[in-house]
């Protein structure tokens, strides 16, 4: 079973192997869990001037993540056909493992850089109990922040720390789609984002050489909402659960998401 090259026949960027025990819940999660595979999936972020004029702006990630997630599924279902047992659980740390696996390092923005893509990287895991004879044994990397803190100040709403790290209260990020009161006082930063905020990714000087990709017709097309029917937005919210995950999109939350940002732009027409 070569699942390093299997990972990467599917269209990961990269996979690499640690032991499951570096993970304190691993064997109550999969009895017997032997191997813990990080699976990386680089993206760059979408040229912010390729959205349409009445559209809503979606951090690549989403979109990335998504695609990954199902890979990482298939991967899974191809290890189970083989005879081993596979868990993408979601309480596993990806960033965390990554870290350990000496994949990347953390910025104070609370990130993982990989040296070859930077912050644009999407995380899955999948715990094996499948015994790897070729486990990653990297080192882990030290931050290499040094004083800049480009990222603090490109915040809008304060929430990455001098000091390093975030306050989730404060990142906008806590708030998009998730059905939670949106703080008044963050409203006027948060614009056109309908899910997503890449300020603290886009200030940073070692992601300096990724640059962007442009946006895809699809989303191009599903985030035009600014402005839009309730029956248009019904519409979109399909395309929209299609292209980033119906866990995420939901009607609802859609429409009141389409409404704050309606709110916030408004708010700043009038500064
Ligand atoms: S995602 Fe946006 S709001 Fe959150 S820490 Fe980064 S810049 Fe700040
Ligand atoms: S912007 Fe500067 S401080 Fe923030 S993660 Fe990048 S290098 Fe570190």
């Amino acid at each position: 079973m070569d699942i390093r090259s299997w990972a990467l026949e599917m269209g990961f960027d990269e996979a690499e192997a640690i032991p499951a025990a570096m993970l304190p819940r691993a064997q109550e999660l999969l009895p017997g869990a032997r191997t813990l595979w990080i699976l990386v999936t680089a993206h760059r972020p979408f040229d912010p001037g390729d959205w349409p004029e009445d559209g809503l702006v979606v951090a690549s990630h989403y979109p990335a993540s998504q695609q990954a997630y199902h890979r990482t599924r298939r991967l899974a279902a191809r290890i189970a056909e083989a005879g081993c047992s596979a868990l993408a659980h979601p309480m596993l740390p990806a960033k965390k493992a990554a870290l350990l696996a000496g994949i990347g390092w953390m910025g104070r923005q609370d990130l993982l850089h990989h040296p070859r893509y930077g912050t644009y990287v999407c995380l899955h895991l999948l715990l094996t109990d499948q015994e790897e004879k070729g486990m990653t044994t990297r080192k882990v990397l030290p931050s290499l922040c040094g004083a800049c803190q480009a990222c603090v100040d490109a915040c809008p709403t304060g929430a990455v720390q001098r000091e390093g790290g975030i306050d989730p209260a404060r990142c906008l990020r806590a708030y998009m789609l998730e059905g939670v009161p949106f703080p008044e006082d963050m409203l006027p930063f948060l614009g056109r984002r309908l899910v997503g905020c890449e300020s603290c990714q886009l200030a940073c000087p070692h992601n300096a050489f990724v640059g962007f990709a442009p946006v895809p017709p699809e989303l191009r097309e599903a985030v035009r909402l600014l402005g839009a029917s309730e029956e248009t937005i019904r519409t979109r919210c399909k395309d929209l659960a299609g292209l980033l995950g119906k866990n995420l999109i939901r009607p609802q939350r859609l429409q009141e998401a389409c409404a704050l940002c309606e709110r916030s732009l408004r708010m700043n027409s009038h500064r």
